[in-house]
C-alpha cells in the first residue's frame, strides 16, 4: 500500500500519452484496495502473555516514590549543559582529552554527562556492553541469546541546542536548573531530547534491577552527541553498527520525533513519522568588478542579488501529494476512520487516480502552513552578506537559501529550479555562472555567479506499514493509550503514518533497516501544548512528567513483546 501508485504530479512529460491506461489500472488497484480498507487498524497487543510482570506497566505510572527518583535523575541530566554548537571540533581531532577540551570546551560537558549516567545507572554499566564511539557517542548492547533475530535499535541524542544569553531573563526557571513544577519539568533538553534519552536508560536499568528479562533479541541503544548540529555522532554510530552487523541487519529503529496522540477528525490518532523531508543549502555568491561608488553602475552586485532573491521568492516550488508521501496514507486513514466532510473524503480517496480530485486536495492542504510544507519543497533566504564600505562598490555578495525537499522532489530537481532562477538573472545582467565547480556560462567582464550545494540530503525512504514491525509497535501503543492511560474512554486509537518536515539522527541509519519510526509515547497533546508551546528550541522548554513515565512504561513491556515476535513477517491484511 505504501508503494507509489501513481505520482500524478511528478509524471515525466514523455509518459503523458500512456497516462489514461495507467490511470485505469491504478483506479482498479485503488478500488480493489478500498474494498479491503485503505487503512487497516493494527490489532491491539495485550502484553500479558509476553511480560513477566504485567502489573508493573500501570505501576510505573503511579508509584510516587519511583516517579520522584526518575524525575531527580532526569533533572540532574538537564543540569549538565551538553550543548552542541553549529561548528564543533571533531572529537577525533586528538586522543588527548585535555587537548580536546582546550580546542573545544563544549566536549567537557559530554564527559560530565557520561560520568553522571554511569553513576545513576550502575546496572547498565555493570551488566551491559557500553561502548564510546568517536569518544562521545554511546552504544549500549544488551546481547540477546538468539543471534538469528535481528537487533532492535533505540536512539536519542545527548546534545541540546544552546540558550542565547540575551534570552536568559525570559526563562521562568534557569534553563539548566531542571526545575520541577507540578507535572512539568523545565529546562533546555527536557523535551528535546533528554526525556527520551533518560527514559531509555530508566527502562533498561529497571529491567536489569528486576533481573527476570533475558532477551533473545539483542537490544541496542545508540545515543549521538550532535543531532542539533552536524549529526556526525549518529554517522559514527551507524558506521560502527554497520561494520558489526551488516546492511539491513536491524529489526527496527525507533528515534525521537512525534510524541503522544492527538484528536483529529473526531478520532484519537497516533501520528508516527515514517519519513522525513530532504535538505539542501543553496549557497550563491556573486562576484563583480569593484570601483568607487561615485561612479556606480545602475545595479551593484547587491542590487543584482536582490533581483535574484526576488526571482527565487516569486517562483515557488509546486505542491504535490502522491503515494510517495506518507501524508497521503494518513489522509486515507482519516477518510476511512474519521468524521470527515463528504467532498474532502471523496477527494482524498480519488486523489491517487483523479487529477481533479488531487488538485482540490492540494488546494485544501496548501491553506494551512503546517500541511502546506509537507507537500511542497520550501525555500527560505536565511543568510545574506555583502559590501564592506560606503564609498566602495561591493565586489562580493553571498546568500544562503535553505530548502526542505518534499517527497516528490530531489536534491537535483531543487537545485535545478534555483539554477534556472540564476540563469534568468545572469542573462539579464550578462554574467557568467559556475555551478558546483563547473562553468555553465563563461565569466564575463561584468562578473559571475558561483552556485554551490551544501548539506544536501535526499528525502528519506518511507518505512512500510504492512510489516510485523509496524503492527507490533502500533498494536503495543494502542494498549498503552487505550488500556493503561485511558481506561474507560472506550476509544480505538488509530496509528497513522506521518511525514516530518525536519530531520533527525535517523538519516544516518537508512541502510540498517527499512523500519524507521520517529516517535515516542507521551501524553495526549492538547491544543496549545504542541512543540512550539513547549518551548522546544526556544524559551521555557518543558516536558510532562506523566508523559515521561508513559515512555518508560511503554518500553518496559514493548521490549519484552518484540523479544518474542518473529522478524520480517508480512501480515496479510
Ligand atoms: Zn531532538
Amino acid at each position: 500500500m505504501n508503494d507509489p501508485l501513481l505520482p500524478i504530479n511528478s509524471q515525466p512529460k514523455r509518459t503523458k500519452k500512456l497516462l489514461p491506461k495507467v490511470l485505469a489500472v491504478a483506479a482498479i488497484v485503488v478500488l480493489f484496495q478500498l474494498s479491503d480498507g485503505l487503512c487497516p487498524i493494527s490489532d491491539k497487543i495485550d502484553p500479558a502473555p509476553y511480560v513477566y510482570d504485567v502489573s508493573k506497566i500501570g505501576q510505573i505510572l503511579k508509584d510516587k516514590e519511583y516517579i520522584d527518583e526518575v524525575v531527580e535523575r532526569w533533572s540532574g541530566a538537564i543540569q549538565i549543559p551538553s550543548v552542541s554548537n553549529d561548528v564543533m571540533v571533531n572529537p577525533n581531532t586528538t586522543d588527548d582529552l585535555e587537548e580536546l577540551y582546550r580546542l573545544e570546551p563544549a566536549w567537557k560537558q559530554f564527559t560530565k554527562l557520561h560520568e553522571y549516567l554511569e553513576k545513576q545507572y550502575p546496572l547498565i554499566h555493570k551488566h551491559l556492553k557500553v561502548e564510546k564511539v568517536n569518544k562521545f557517542s554511546i552504544l549500549i548492547t544488551w546481547q540477546g541469546s538468539n543471534t538469528k533475530q535481528k537487533p532492535i535499535l533505540l536512539t536519542a541524542h545527548q546534545d541540546v541546542v544552546p540558550v542565547p544569553d540575551e534570552t536568559l531573563d525570559q526563562w521562568k526557571y534557569p534553563p539548566f536548573s531542571g526545575a520541577v513544577d507540578g507535572d512539568r519539568i523545565y529546562g533546555r533538553g527536557s523535551g528535546d531530547c533528554k526525556d527520551l534519552l533518560m527514559a531509555l536508560f530508566e527502562t533498561a536499568e529497571l529491567l536489569l534491577k528486576e533481573g527476570k528479562f533475558q532477551p533473545q533479541r539483542t537490544i541496542l541503544f545508540g545515543f549521538g552527541y550532535d543531532e542539533e548540529s552536524q549529526g556526525t555522532g549518529a554517522v559514527e554510530l551507524s558506521k560502527f553498527i554497520f561494520e558489526r552487523y551488516g546492511p539491513e541487519s536491524l529489526y527496527a529503529l525507533i528515534d525521537e520525533g512525534d510524541q503522544g496522540y492527538v484528536q483529529q477528525f473526531g478520532r484519537y490518532v497516533i501520528p508516527i513519522p515514517t519519513g522525513e523531508k530532504g535538505h539542501l543549502n543553496s549557497e550563491i555568491e556573486l562576484f563583480t568588478p569593484g570601483g568607487h561608488s561615485s561612479v556606480p553602475p545602475k545595479h551593484t552586485s547587491i542590487g543584482i542579488m536582490a533581483k535574484l532573491i526576488d526571482r527565487i521568492e516569486s517562483v515557488d516550488f509546486s505542491p504535490a501529494i502522491t503515494n510517495a508521501n506518507p501524508l497521503m496514507n494518513a489522509l486515507q486513514c482519516m477518510a476511512e476512520h474519521g468524521q470527515i466532510e463528504k467532498s474532502l473524503k471523496s477527494d482524498i480517496i480519488k486523489a491517487v487516480f483523479d487529477a481533479n480530485a488531487n488538485k482540490k486536495l492540494v488546494e485544501y492542504l496548501s491553506k494551512d502552513p503546517s500541511t502546506e510544507f509537507l507537500i511542497k519543497t520550501s525555500q527560505a533566504v536565511d543568510i545574506i552578506q555583502g559590501g564592506v564600505k560606503s564609498n566602495a562598490l561591493p565586489e562580493y555578495v553571498s546568500v544562503v537559501v535553505n530548502h526542505r525537499i518534499s517527497a516528490e522532489e530531489s536534491v537535483e530537481s531543487t537545485s535545478k529550479k534555483i539554477l534556472d532562477d540564476i540563469k534568468s538573472i545572469a542573462t539579464k545582467f550578462d554574467l557568467g555562472i559556475v555551478f558546483e565547480n563547473k562553468t555553465i556560462v563563461e565569466k564575463t567582464k561584468n562578473g559571475y555567479f558561483n552556485y554551490v550545494l551544501n548539506e544536501s540530503l535526499e528525502p528519506s525512504p518511507i518505512s512500510p506499514i504492512d510489516t510485523a514491525a509496524w503492527n507490533t509497535f502500533t498494536g503495543a501503543l494502542r494498549y498503552l493509550y487505550e488500556d493503561v492511560m485511558n481506561p474507560g474512554l472506550n476509544e480505538t486509537f488509530v496509528a497513522i503514518p506521518a511525514y516530518a518536515a525536519g530531520n533527525t539522527d535517523t538519516k544516518a541509519y537508512w541502510d540498517l533497516t527499512a523500519n524507521i519510526y520517529r516517535y515516542s509515547p507521551y501524553i495526549g497533546i492538547v491544543e496549545g501544548e504542541d512543540e512550539v508551546a513547549r518551548g522546544i528550541h526556544s524559551l521555557n522548554e518543558w516536558s510532562s512528567i506523566s508523559g515521561h513515565m508513559a515512555t518508560i512504561s511503554f518500553y518496559y513491556y514493548y521490549l519484552q513483546i518484540v523479544d518474542q515476535i518473529a522478524d520480517d513477517t508480512l501480515i496479510s491484511q
